[in-house]
């Protein structure tokens, strides 16, 4: 790994830290998701980093990829299992972090179990282990524990400019036979559940990313399309970072760029049996 680029995973992992410790102070009863979402990303760019992703907080039975929209109502409330989802990019170089907290509750063997599971993988992210040898401590130690992961779901590899590079390193069990590599930067997370274990695509989609160029009718699907590359950087965002086109049109024109297959689309993971979801991930470069 150059030296540049190993400076600059460096920053958005501080960078990270901080923000991971701000977003637990913030994530407590009768915050509004919008705000939180919000007041996480001015930080990540107040520390100088850029949200590689918009924060995501998903509650209970949604697994992941739920981010607050414009005029979002969702408060957070006693009991619930709030995951927050951080991505912070410097120069394009991601850092993947997640936590789960039990609103107004010190802990949850859910989320216990997840940050031991998340505990034991990392201690497997050495230069030559196969990816079925880290799947196989994560589901034994979460089994262990009495739940299931979610066996749709996975770590996987970052790189610049790419918030999910291969290799997956799914959270069941798996034959897998490639390698975690010297100079790579991983992201493992642990998704816990005391559901059946398997997510299914849910709505109503607020994370978009550019795929390619496609010819659009709408002004405003254009300029969307031009905002995705430009000062989005082809990184997945949302709809309440779409900036000077009427709030009313952006729907529409996200419709007709999805449907030209301009831009990929990322719905809500719900847990297919309603189950409560845990999820903590670290992000590490290996050396
Ligand atoms: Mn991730």
């Amino acid at each position: 790994m150059e030296n540049e680029e190993l400076e600059s995973y460096e920053r958005a992992f501080s960078i990270s830290n901080e923000v991971i410790e701000f977003a637990r102070e913030c994530a407590k009863e009768n915050a509004h998701a919008l705000e939180l979402a919000e007041t996480i990303e001015n930080k990540i760019r107040e520390l100088g980093g850029k949200p590689a992703w918009p924060v995501n907080i998903s509650i209970n039975e949604i697994a992941a990829h739920y981010t607050p929209s414009r005029n979002d109502s969702l408060i957070l409330k006693e009991g619930d299992m709030a995951k927050v989802d951080i991505g912070v990019q410097v120069d394009g170089y991601p850092c993947d972090r997640a936590f789960t907290i039990c609103i107004g509750k010190k802990s949850h063997p859910l989320i216990e179990a997840s940050e031991k599971a998340l505990e034991e993988t990392l201690k497997l992210f050495k230069p030559g282990t196969k990816v079925w040898e880290i799947s196989d401590v994560c589901e034994e130690t979460v089994n262990g524990l009495g739940f299931n992961v979610i066996r749709n779901l996975a770590g996987h590899r970052v790189d610049r400019y790419s918030q999910h590079a291969d290799p997956s390193i799914p959270n069941g069990k798996n034959k897998i036979q490639d390698e975690i590599e010297a100079g790579k930067v991983y992201a493992m997370e642990v998704f816990v559940t005391d559901g059946s274990g398997f997510v299914v695509e849910s709505s109503p989609t607020g994370i978009f990313q550019f795929l390619r160029d496609a010819p659009v009718r709408m002004w405003e699907a254009r300029k969307i399309l031009e905002m995705a590359q430009g000062k989005f950087e082809k990184l997945p965002f949302t709809q309440r970072w779409i900036t000077d086109i009427s709030p009313l049109k952006i729907d529409m024109a996200l419709k007709q760029l999805t449907d030209a297959g301009a831009l990929m689309e990322y719905p809500p993971l719900k847990e297919e049996s309603n189950g409560m979801v845990a999820v903590t991930e670290k992000s590490v470069i290996v050396k």
